[in-house]
């Protein structure tokens, strides 16, 4: 038999992943420079992360330290000890219920890892983030989608029915949900938690509603919910991959068993540390992104061809009507703005529209202006 026979049957039969270009790659190919861009396709923070972590970067690489450069030389903390106990002072959560990953990213495939053998079901209910499905694949789940309404609300019987039928192990929710920009409401939260499977709620965009909605406190309670949080997006820090979850005490020591040990690198931990330490700096952008969203969604309601949806998050999802939702996004890319466009049946007739700088609004609303009414 050959070898390349011999891997995971479910692994060889997934799709491949389409990557995305580096940021240096399009600039060049589009032929504008890359400082001219208007990257709006990521909900990356356009005001960057706190002063302070570039700083305590520099640090890490001077011989100043009691370690001078060698503490780059040593493994950092497999306990991620500090940090826990930073975030625990941010999230109002015991340190001994919290953990971090590589990214929110990572800690979804753990939690995978942690309940599916190849064929056990996982829900999702699209349109949602990505990355459920991606991990549930990766690990041999089985996915079972329930879409939501058309106002993108969860639909609660749908989702009980699957689950009943499919004895999923694990539902991921997502509040804010990424692309629609609804929360979903506590009480609905509430009703899934009966379910007898592993309720997982994705907070990556909780810091730019009310901090109300988060549930994370819910997990004392509740020995089946998990939330997961990132400093991805409010914190400015997604190339540094930092995400974290607040997890029941069962299930935290089952997933220390299965983390590997330096999955955070020093680089990762010293400037989460650093931004937490940062906070009235880091709220104070996110308070201009959340004043500019709501300037964003009304100049987006002015273009004839775009419905906007109202969102609780740091992008816009847009209805392209009467015209074709990926010619507008790549005749927006040839003019040097970036949006994101899904080829997926939901969202085909979509984009979504990070929400920037008074200046990048100005010219996301200027090129789609200039779009005009062709394609
Ligand atoms: C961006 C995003 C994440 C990913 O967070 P990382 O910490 O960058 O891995 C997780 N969940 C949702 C819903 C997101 O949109």
């Amino acid at each position: 038999m050959p070898i390349a026979d011999r891997i995971r049957p479910e692994i060889a039969d997934l799709e491949p992943y389409t990557p995305i270009l580096p940021l240096d790659v399009l600039a060049a190919r589009l032929g504008i420079p890359i400082g001219q861009l208007v990257k709006l396709d990521a909900n990356e923070n356009p005001y960057g992360p706190s002063p302070k972590t570039t700083q305590a970067l520099a640090n890490l690489a001077t011989i100043d330290g009691p370690l001078g450069r060698l503490s780059m030389a040593i493994y950092p903390d497999p306990n991620q000890s500090r940090l826990r106990e930073a975030l625990s002072g941010y999230v109002g959560q015991h340190a001994e219920r919290i953990l971090c990953g590589a990214g929110a990213d990572e800690l979804i495939d753990l939690v995978l890892r942690l309940f599916i053998s190849p064929g056990d079901a996982v829900i999702d209910c699209p349109p949602t983030f990505g990355m459920y499905s991606f991990d549930t694949g990766v690990n041999g789940g089985r996915l079972i989608s329930v879409p939501r309404h058309a106002d993108f609300s969860l639909d609660i019987p749908a989702i009980e029915a699957a689950a009943e039928a499919s004895q999923a192990k694990v539902l991921f929710l997502t509040s804010p949900n990424n692309p629609t920009g609804n929360l979903t409401p506590p009480n609905e939260i509430a009703r899934l938690l009966r379910l007898p499977l592993l309720v997982v709620v994705d907070e990556a965009y909780i810091e730019f509603t009310d901090p109300s909605a988060s549930v994370s406190g819910w997990v004392e309670r509740h020995e089946n919910l998990a939330v997961l949080r990132t400093f991805s997006k409010w914190a400015g820090l997604a190339g540094m991959r930092l995400g974290y979850g607040v997890f029941p005490d069962w299930m935290i020591a089952q997933l220390w068993k299965i983390k590997q040990p330096y999955n955070l690198s020093l680089g990762a931990e010293t400037v989460a540390i650093a931004a937490l330490d940062d906070l009235a700096y880091l709220r104070a952008n996110v308070a201009r992104i959340v004043a500019e969203r709501a300037r964003l969604l009304e100049r987006l309601g002015e273009i004839a061809f775009l419905t906007p949806h109202p969102s609780q998050s740091n992008f816009i999802l847009c209805r392209v009507v009467g015209r074709d939702a990926r010619e507008l996004k790549l005749a927006l890319e040839r003019v040097g703005v970036l949006v994101r466009y899904y080829n997926t049946p939901l969202l085909r007739d979509y984009i979504r529209i990070s929400v920037g700088t008074p200046a990048q609004t100005d010219a996301v609303i200027a090129a789609l202006q200039g779009t005009g009414d062709r394609g």
